[in-house]
């Protein structure tokens, strides 16, 4: 019997959320390959079933991500606008899912943070969609750790600012003369730590306007170990 070789086949598919080039050759083992830009490759024997693939790189889910993770990086972590794509909040790292309906709508839901947009979802509106959502949590998210951050402040004679909330390209937070504290909503992507950080940051010039060594004994004082902390989000905006 004569066998002729057949030729490797490649196709775009997508499992679980994630987008995935699939190449079927005459090889006998599966493989992952994550390419320069991110982009998952999945090598499998012409024979496998798709569902066997599937299950297969759901276990290998974790480091599908954490190599994605990698190449994100090295790209200066520029944002991706698509489903599937992974989006930080609080935090955490969870996967957009791009749902169609009648009215625009955002919420985290089951690890995932899902959309429903109207019509074609190109990627300036999931842009525009996420961004609304991190502002829209934001108020709930930075008043409550006001609430735990304040009451020091109120002790040396405050009162509790009003918080305003932007997106803003170059600083994390402000504090008016007027007693307005204005927060960067992209601090929503961090975790809460770093959140009270800039809070705390932006109390303390309640006391002092500038950063001079006063204004740093109190931030010793209010947030011990405050240092790491703004390390971790410096050159980040
Ligand atoms: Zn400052």
């Amino acid at each position: 019997m004569f066998f002729k070789k057949k030729k490797p086949e490649t196709s775009a598919r997508k499992a679980g959320g994630m987008d995935y080039t699939l190449v079927r050759s005459a090889r006998r083992t599966l493989a992952l390959q994550i390419r320069e830009g991110g982009e998952l490759v999945v090598r499998a024997p012409h024979r496998t079933p798709l569902r066997e693939i599937e299950d297969w790189i759901f276990k290998k889910r974790r480091w599908i991500e954490r190599h994605q993770n990698r190449f994100e990086k090295i790209a200066g972590h520029a944002p991706v606008y698509r489903d599937g794509a992974a989006h930080f909040y609080l935090g955490t790292r969870y996967p957009l899912g791009i749902i169609k309906g009648v009215r625009h709508r955002a919420e985290l839901r089951d690890g995932v943070i899902i959309l429903t947009l109207r019509g074609a979802p190109a990627p300036e509106k999931i842009e525009r969609a996420l961004k609304a959502w991190y502002l829209e949590e934001a108020r709930g998210v930075f008043e409550d750790r006001l609430s735990k951050l304040f009451p020091p402040f109120a002790g040396r004679n405050h009162d509790r600012p009003e918080i305003k909330i932007r997106w803003m390209k170059s600083r994390w937070g402000s504090m008016g003369r007027e007693g307005v504290m204005t927060l960067n909503a992209k601090l929503m992507l961090k975790e809460t730590g770093l959140i009270d950080y800039v809070i705390v940051h932006e109390l303390c010039h309640m006391e002092h306007m500038n950063h001079g060594r006063e204004f740093y004994a109190l931030m010793d004082q209010m947030l011990p170990g405050w240092k790491g902390r703004r390390k971790m989000l410096k050159g980040d905006l």
